[in-house]
C-alpha cells in the first residue's frame, strides 16, 4: 500500500491538511474521498486508457479547485429571475501550464474550471536512461508577473522536471506559482524544497520513493503512456 502523507509525518509536520515538508515547501495533501477514489482506479494497472483519461479528468478538476481556493476574485451584481443577486467571479490573470507530455491530461479539467485562462507550454523530455530533463518547448503568455500561475504535472518523482519548468516560470517573471500533482515522491518534494521554497505542491499523495529506474513506487507507471496508450 501506498505511504501517503500522512504516514511519511516524520518528514512532515501536520497544520490542517498542509504538511510543512521540513519548514519551507508546503505540501497541501488533498484528502477528498473522491481524489483517493479516482486516484485507485489510475493507479490500478487494469484499468484501460479511456477510464484512465476519465479519471484523470476528474482528480485534475478536483485538484484544481482545492489549489485554487485563494484565486483572485471580484465582486459582482446579477439578476435573477426574481431579482439582484451578490456574486463573486474569478478576476482574470490565471495561466495553466502543462508540462508536456503527461500535463496535457490535466489540462481540460482545469480549462473547464477556469475558461478564461491563459495557457503556457512546458516540453520536457527525461532521458531514459538517466532521467535528466531537457527542455524542448516553450511557450508562455506574456506578463506572468501579476498572474496565478497553475502548473500541472502529474508525476512529481526525481523534481528535475518540475524545478526545470519552475525555473523557466520564474525567469519569466511568475512569482506566485502552485503545483498541482496527481502523485509525488519525497525526492521530488525536496528538490522542489530545495530550488523553489514559496511554490506550494497540491497532492493527494507522497508515495514510497523512486526504484531504480526512477518511477514513483508504487505510484502508478508512466502516466503518458498510460493516459495515451503508448506503452
Ligand atoms: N513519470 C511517470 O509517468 N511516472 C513515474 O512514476 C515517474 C515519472
Amino acid at each position: 500500500m501506498a505511504a501517503t502523507g500522512r504516514r511519511m509525518s516524520r518528514r512532515f509536520y501536520h497544520r490542517r491538511n498542509t504538511f510543512m515538508y521540513s519548514d519551507r515547501v508546503s505540501v497541501h495533501i488533498v484528502e477528498h474521498p473522491l481524489v483517493h477514489d479516482a486516484l485507485a482506479t489510475l493507479r490500478d494497472a487494469t484499468t484501460p486508457p479511456e477510464l484512465f483519461r476519465r479519471m484523470a479528468v476528474r482528480i485534475s478538476l478536483l485538484l484544481a479547485a482545492e489549489a485554487t481556493r485563494d484565486i483572485p476574485s471580484e465582486s459582482v451584481r446579477v439578476g435573477t429571475p426574481l431579482g439582484p443577486a451578490e456574486g463573486r467571479r474569478v478576476s482574470g490573470g490565471v495561466v495553466v501550464v502543462p508540462v508536456l507530455r503527461a500535463g496535457l491530461g490535466m489540462l481540460d479539467a482545469v480549462l473547464e474550471l477556469i475558461p478564461t485562462a491563459r495557457v503556457g507550454h512546458i516540453g520536457l523530455q527525461r532521458d531514459e536512461m538517466t532521467a535528466i530533463a531537457s527542455q524542448y518547448y516553450s511557450k508562455l503568455p506574456a506578463d506572468l508577473r501579476g498572474s496565478f500561475v497553475l502548473m500541472i504535472d502529474p508525476m512529481l518523482a526525481t523534481g528535475g522536471s518540475a524545478v526545470a519548468a519552475l525555473d523557466l516560470l520564474k525567469h519569466a517573471g511568475a512569482r506566485d506559482v502552485r503545483m498541482i500533482c496527481i502523485v509525488a515522491a519525497p525526492e521530488g518534494v525536496a528538490l522542489v524544497e530545495q530550488h523553489h521554497p514559496d511554490v506550494r505542491i497540491f497532492t493527494p499523495a507522497v508515495d514510497c520513493g523512486l526504484n531504480s529506474h526512477k518511477f514513483i513506487v508504487p505510484g502508478l507507471g508512466d502516466f503518458g503512456d498510460r493516459l495515451y496508450g503508448t506503452t
